[in-house]
């Protein structure tokens, strides 16, 4: 058999345009099934197009009434005084930028699809992973590998097919950013680190846009709508980004996907709230979500300020900056995006099995909380959590073992090797001269990858 892969010489690139411009026939091809089953065109906004030229989007000319499809399928909310036809109509001709397609993503681009938001476009360069299934519930078992903004396209176009999605199979960054978001109204931050919170703060006040933000860790979530109405930006409330050691994501500090659920469907109401300019939103206001006793919490924020370096009277930054290292952070959840140790100060998973197999007297420590180690460990491990460790406790029994056994060898482990250089860090300074510690680079998932393959992930 000589069946060549259609695709083998082919760069991203070329891949991705291929993707867009299928996409795109796909769309067409949906349009004209729906055409032919009304037997006339739609009104709804099936010219919206994004062609060639990715800065052009074209809006039909409004009709003035609503057709008889819409009515139907919106019924529910058109009998609302504050939505009504206008505000149909509103919807039917606005473009929301969903940015991240997780466990905020799939809730705020699904209602907002279902309410007939006219064009959403949906940014992730990530694919479906299992472990993403908790709480990014559009994507399915079935899509485990495929493009998150694909998958989340696809759930939205079963539920309304006469909604245009846009993909953009990429990251944001400083050279990409103000292309993408100006071709939309509204933008949703639905992402899950500090660098890109800033990067689209800064390209929604260059662009004039409301800024929906939402976030959600552990137990509790956060609500508001930044650069809006007079009211503040990201920058205007923290001008300084977090030390990096000090943020944690869904990620490392988990998550229930309800409370990303919860908070994604509101983050989908405020932008109805803006597009058909009814209510309140969230702006110079934040809801603080405690789900663990139920709690909802609205807090007022500061106003806008004048001194804001992006926003304010005389703005120091007028243009997008680099923002990884602007935080000191990568704008990835992926492993090692920290790099605070020099090469000798760490060993690689081979290294650490050599030790093991040829009985080198060390001590292990696994700098990961308690309820993770009983998911999984290495064998003879001492547990001392991150955070006992960056407050001095526990770390007596660390000095105990040195005096009854002198000198001797530490490795520090985690789950992806950001926390065992921090601990390396910290111990160094306890510990004092002669004691040798060390981390080992990418923590269990590299173990898992490399070494033991039937090593559980998580
Ligand atoms: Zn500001």
């Amino acid at each position: 058999m000589d069946s060549k892969c259609k695709y083998e010489n082919s760069t991203k690139e070329d891949l991705l345009k291929e993707l867009k411009e299928k996409d795109n026939e796909i769309w067409r091809l949906k349009q004209e099934l729906i055409e032919a089953k009304n037997g006339r065109k739609l009104i709804m906004p099936t010219a919206v197009k994004r062609d060639e030229n990715p800065s052009e989007f074209i809006f039909p000319s409004t009709s003035s009434r609503l057709s008889k499809e819409e009515i139907a399928r919106y019924s529910r909310q058109l009998i609302l005084p504050e939505i009504g036809p206008e505000g149909q109509k509103r919807l039917s001709k606005s473009s929301v930028l969903v940015v991240g397609c997780g466990g905020l993503g799939c809730p705020s681009a699904i209602y907002l699809a279902a309410a007939g938001v006219g064009c959403i476009g949906l940014v992730d360069y990530d694919v479906v992973e299992v472990s993403n299934l908790h709480r990014q519930v559009l994507h399915t078992e079935a899509r485990i590998g495929v493009s998150k903004a694909v998958s989340l396209s696809t759930a939205i176009q079963d539920l309304n097919g006469h909604v245009r999605v846009v993909t953009h199979i990429e990251a944001l960054t400083t050279a990409t950013a103000l292309d993408i978001m100006k071709e939309y109204d509204i933008v949703l931050d639905c992402t899950d680190n500090v660098a890109t919170r800033y990067l689209l703060n800064d390209a929604c006040v260059f662009l004039e846009k409301p800024l929906v933000s939402g976030s959600a860790l552990r137990f509790e979530g956060q609500l508001t709508v930044y650069h809006y109405d007079g009211g503040p930006c990201y920058r205007c409330l923290y001008p300084k980004p977090p030390l990096p050691e000090t943020v944690t994501n869904c990620s490392d500090g988990g998550v229930l996907g309800a409370v990303p659920g919860l908070i994604g469907c509101l983050q989908a109401v405020e932008a109805v709230k803006v597009i058909c300019q009814v209510g309140s939103p969230f702006s110079e206001r934040m809801m603080i979500y405690d789900g663990l006793s139920g709690r909802f919490h609205v807090v007022k924020l500061r106003k806008r300020s004048k001194n804001c370096n992006v926003c304010g009277e005389a703005p120091s930054i007028t243009k997008l900056i680099n923002y990884e290292q602007f935080c000191g952070a990568a704008a990835t959840d992926k492993e090692g995006t920290i790099g605070l140790l020099s090469p000798d100060q760490r060993m690689n998973v081979e290294e650490y099995k050599q030790m093991l197999d040829s009985k080198v007297p060390h001590v292990l420590i696994d700098v990961r909380t308690s309820v993770e180690t009983e998911i999984c460990s290495l064998p003879n491990f001492v547990n001392i959590p991150i955070k006992d460790i960056m407050k001095d406790s526990s770390i007596s029994t660390l000095k105990t073992l040195q005096d009854q056994n002198g000198p001797m060898q530490f490795i520090c482990i985690c789950r992806r090797g950001n926390d065992s250089q921090i601990a390396v860090q910290k111990l160094e300074g306890v510990l004092g001269e002669g004691a040798q510690i060390k981390d080992i680079k990418g923590g269990l998932h590299a173990w898992a990858q490399k070494i033991d393959q039937d090593f559980p992930v998580y």
